[in-house]
């Protein structure tokens, strides 16, 4: 992905649920290997924008494109197979499960040995467990976790288990990341070292689609921001710029 370089536009996306317009005519684009964060007050709009991006609901209207191709209409785990991995407001990990088999889950949409190859143990298939594992574990090792690898998922803490859901998401290597309120449930040692990581994933070069209220973390790592008031966007630019905008000003005060 160069830099700079439009690499997630939406094109004049709406979302109604019923007669509710959720998502009103928004443009929208993530340029490369920037970290955009979506901020608003509740209810604004910004869980469906990635909901729409992953593929959770269709659109109303409009395009959603990655890339030079048209993503909105796909099926959800096709939009990831194509470079768009997300994590959710509420961590959704297998809680029996360890860290690295959840993690692991992240690449079965990559899988080219076949069910039956799998059930048989075929050469094949335990060339790509194997390789599958050893992804897992860079990626766990990316978000400080390795030592934690073979804990199940229950037993760890709730930053901790915000890591495992974010290497989830990483070890594809996809194109854009999308995060729906990383810090989210946080205390402020985990939230000092998710910042670390997410600035480090930065610097290698991920794209970053980030919904996040702690307006210190979204300093400290976004380059640019959107604001969104009842499903519109009021505002857009650097948090300096918009942190100064009379309509974002009034939009979350009147919260
Ligand atoms: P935010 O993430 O900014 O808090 P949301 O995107 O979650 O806002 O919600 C925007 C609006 O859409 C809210 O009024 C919410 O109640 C409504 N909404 C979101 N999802 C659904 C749904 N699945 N069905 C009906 N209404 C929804």
């Amino acid at each position: 992905v160069t830099a700079g370089a439009p690499v997630l536009t939406l094109e004049g996306v709406s979302k109604s649920f019923g007669g509710l317009k959720a998502v009103d005519d928004m443009n929208l684009t993530v340029l490369g290997q920037e970290a955009h964060a979506l901020v608003g007050p509740n209810g604004s709009g910004k869980t469906t924008v990635l909901n729409l991006i992953s593929g959770v609901y269709p659109l109303s209207s409009g395009t959603v494109m990655l890339q030079e191709s048209r993503i909105n209409g796909l099926p959800a785990d096709r939009i990831t197979a194509r470079g768009i991995a997300r994590t959710f407001q509420n961590i959704r990990l297998c809680k029996e499960m360890t860290a690295l088999e959840n993690v692991m889950l992240g690449l079965h949409r990559h899988r080219r040995a076949t069910f039956l190859g799998n059930m048989l143990g075929s050469p094949a298939s335990r060339r790509e467990q194997r390789d599958f594992e050893i992804r897992a574990m860079e990626a766990l090792n990316f978000v400080g976790l390795s030592e934690l690898a073979l804990r199940p998922a229950v037993s760890l803490a709730h930053g901790q288990q915000r890591l495992v859901e974010l290497a989830r998401a990483l070890v594809a290597e996809p194109t854009v990341l999308l995060l729906d309120e990383p810090a989210a449930g946080l205390n402020d040692t985990e939230t000092a070292n998710l910042l670390a990581v997410l600035n480090r994933l930065k610097s290698q070069g991920t794209t970053i689609l980030l919904i996040e209220h702690d307006m210190a973390l979204v300093t400290k790592l976004a380059d640019r921001l959107t604001v969104l008031n009842f499903g519109r966007k009021i505002a857009q630019g650097s948090v300096e710029e918009v942190l100064k905008d009379p309509l974002v000003l009034e939009a979350f005060l009147g919260q």
